[in-house]
């Protein structure tokens, strides 16, 4: 299988290399091309180690720097969103692993659709804020939509374990972060430090922030609603600390079908990567027996207001997930700036959301329109 991955400098895409290391021999993926931002050492250490046929820096002031370092390989070396889409529809791209962080990813990703090339999707963004668009595209153009993120991967694995038309509800389960059982008090003073610390899983710095507000729960209910084409009622949040359960279903007989491992990424990614197939991998299993026990807990949304809001938007459609998408996106980009405090990024979210008249039936260019609009008010 040949792969593109977009974001390959970031968690996901840095775990996915390890994946493709994983796997050889047992399952030989060939890296086409690769898609870094700021971090030009690692891209081009990448480049060296993989040799893909394109190599692409989205920042395009930093073009010259890579392809100046890259000069004694014959790999293409491009930048800006056109590059990313050359990346995304790269003729010998089987699959792309869309693992940018935030809207940036949307573009590229309904590219790669159109090219008609199967998708593994960690970039839940580009789903929350064009949701409709993104579903419409992947039944148009009749391509694999495997998801990655690992909530998402675990439903999709649990679905197998059933009809269609039986699915009852989605559990969609929450490790609580950082802040769990922390009242509002509690958050006033908190720095981005101890946000950036999360209890259970290693990842970029804005879906870390997600994580503490809850946010990232948020747009992972509007994620499932998109993938399952299910009703966001039907999308029931529980929080489980331990994060060994990494999602449920439960069908019409109220049986319920989990999937378990421990908590890493190279799970979820091996497996859109070897779908429909299992094979063999190199992590740890569940021990139980020291595990001892399991959790599960209402998630508190009266003090992390942004699931609320992202549920909020969910239920008002169209525009509405793009606005909170961009609004937490600009909050959380200024929290990491220290330019805001930890409670005002839900204040940012919601007075944003209700700025906004709904437009019930976005286009492609209204979206981009107005995530530009919001960026640029800051
Ligand atoms: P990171 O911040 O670690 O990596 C993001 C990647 O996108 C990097 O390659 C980065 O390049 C690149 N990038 C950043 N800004 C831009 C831009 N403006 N244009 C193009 N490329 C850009 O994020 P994660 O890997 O943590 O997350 C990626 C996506 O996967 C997110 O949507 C996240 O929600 C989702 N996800 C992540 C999980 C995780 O465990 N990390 C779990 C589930 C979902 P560079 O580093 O060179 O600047
Ligand atoms: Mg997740």
């Amino acid at each position: 299988m040949n792969i593109s991955i977009l974001g390959s400098t970031g968690s996901i895409g840095t775990q996915s290399l390890q994946v493709v290391d994983d796997l050889k021999g047992i399952k030989d993926i060939n890296v086409v091309a690769i898609t870094g931002n700021s971090n030009i050492s690692l891209l081009e250490m990448q480049a060296r180690r993989y040799s893909p046929q394109m190599v692409v820096v989205a920042d395009e002031s930093k073009y010259t720097d890579i392809k100046t370092r890259l000069n004694d390989t014959d790999i293409e070396v491009l930048c800006g969103e056109e590059g990313l889409c050359a990346a995304a529809t790269a003729k010998d791209t089987d699959m792309v692993l869309s693992s940018i962080v935030g809207f940036a990813g949307l573009v590229p990703t309904m590219k790669a659709i159109e090219a008609g090339k199967a998708i593994a999707l960690a970039n839940k963004e580009t789903l929350v804020t064009a949701g409709s668009i993104f579903m419409e595209a992947i039944k148009k153009n009749d391509v694999p939509l495997i998801p990655v993120d690992s909530e998402h991967s675990a439903i999709f694995q649990s679905l197998q374990g059933g009809k269609k038309g039986e699915l009852r509800k989605i559990l969609l389960t929450a490790s609580g972060g950082p802040f769990f059982g922390k009242s509002r008090e509690d958050l006033q003073n908190i720095k981005k430090e101890q946000a950036l610390k999360h209890p259970n899983w290693s990842m970029g710095a804005k879906i870390t922030i997600d994580s503490a507000t809850l946010m990232n729960k948020g747009l992972e209910v509007i994620e499932a609603k998109w993938l399952f084409g299910v009703e966001l009622s039907d999308i029931e949040v529980v929080v489980h600390r331990e994060s060994i359960i990494h999602s449920m279903v439960e069908f019409c007989d109220k049986s319920i079908i989990a999937q378990l491992s421990l908590p890493s990424m190279k799970h979820p990614i091996q497996y859109a990567f070897t779908y429909p197939d299992r094979l063999l991998s190199p992590d740890e299993s569940v021990d139980f027996p020291t595990l001892g026990s399991m959790t599960f807990a209402k998630p508190d949304e009266e003090t992390f207001r942004c699931l609320a809001l992202a549920k909020n938007a969910g239920e008002m459609g169209g525009i509405m997930p793009t606005v909170l998408n961009a609004a937490n996106e600009v909050a959380v980009a200024k929290f990491l700036k220290d330019e805001i405090t930890f409670l005002e990024i839900p204040e940012i979210v919601e007075k944003a959301m209700s700025d906004y008249k709904n437009n019930l039936n976005p286009t492609l260019l209204d979206i981009i329109e107005v995530d530009r609009e919001i960026r640029n008010k800051g």
